[in-house]
């Protein structure tokens, strides 16, 4: 049967040679193989289309880590609403960038939190702060529905800012360098609606493989069937252990990929599918 793989970018499908047509290739074997595919990143929609171009067939973006979910033609339905950009259909969960920037430009006024956003800075602070090329610094701040912020403040003022999103509706992710103001949601949520309508699409449950090395996938990972967890830097892994609501028994089978890269995404997805595809 064929499987949904979801999977993230950097430090998983992406090694630091950043190789997109070796990534392309690997993504590709799988369609061959009858196979779904998502690509699910904190990255915006604008840098992920640079892989999907090179794709065989469109994968589904879910990008700024759920926040917003980008479908390719063949899984869009009669009801969707959303703009279509670059052949995708786009949703966004909350309100979008817009509003979410008043919404943060209100409560800096209201509270005095020193921070600044992606919006607050030049494609050059950008490019200097992400170690990303002037050309990889404008895409990422083609944000849709999430803002990453450098905090300037006290710990404390984080906690209350923190509360404050909460009470409108938003949720502060931390990630390496930067913190994230997002809607409530995450790549999990996005990979079950996904799983949800190729379900409905095909009249069949459709077993999802998730593939992840961080945080900001252990939702993803341990809602899938299948979780492939990818070593980071240091050689160490991603703990899945339980740490989620009750009746949340997580993945009926963990696997760990030998290093991030196209090459061993390859052999630790396809070691994963032989071993389970026929339980
Ligand atoms: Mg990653």
């Amino acid at each position: 049967m064929s499987w949904l793989i979801a999977t993230d970018l950097d430090g998983t499908l992406l090694d630091d040679h950043y190789d997109l047509v070796e990534a392309a290739a690997a993504l590709d074997k799988q369609v061959a193989m009858g196979h779904e595919i998502a690509l699910a990143s904190s990255k915006t929609f604008s840098e992920m289309l640079q892989l999907s171009a090179l794709c065989s067939r469109s994968p589904t973006l879910i990008f700024e880590n759920g926040a917003g979910v980008a479908w390719p033609e063949r899984l869009w339905r009669k009801s969707d609403a959303g703009p279509v950009q670059d052949g995708f259909r786009i949703q966004l969960r909350g309100d979008g960038y817009m509003r979410l920037r008043a919404m943060l430009r209100g409560l800096r006024r209201s509270s005095g939190v020193r921070y600044q956003g992606f919006a607050d800075m030049s494609v050059a602070e950008v490019a200097d702060l992400t170690g990303l090329s002037m050309a990889g610094a404008a895409l990422a701040r083609e944000r849709q529905a999430s803002e990453p912020l450098r905090w300037l403040d006290s710990p404390e003022a984080l906690q209350r800012f923190e509360h404050s999103l909460q009470q409108r509706g938003y949720r502060l992710v931390q990630g390496g360098r930067f913190h994230h103001v997002m809607p409530r949601t995450d790549k999990a949520c996005a990979v079950s609606a996904l799983a949800r309508r190729l379900a409905e699409m095909h009249a069949a449950r459709i077993r999802v493989l998730c593939c992840g090395d961080s945080a900001n996938d252990r939702a993803m990972l341990r809602g899938a069937d299948v979780a492939v967890v990818f070593p980071r830097p240091d050689g160490s892994f991603l703990v899945l252990d339980h740490d989620g609501p009750a009746g949340d028994s997580g993945p009926a089978a963990v696997f760990r990929a030998a290093s991030a890269g196209a090459d061993a995404w390859s052999r630790a997805v396809a070691g994963a599918l032989r071993r389970c595809s026929s339980a």
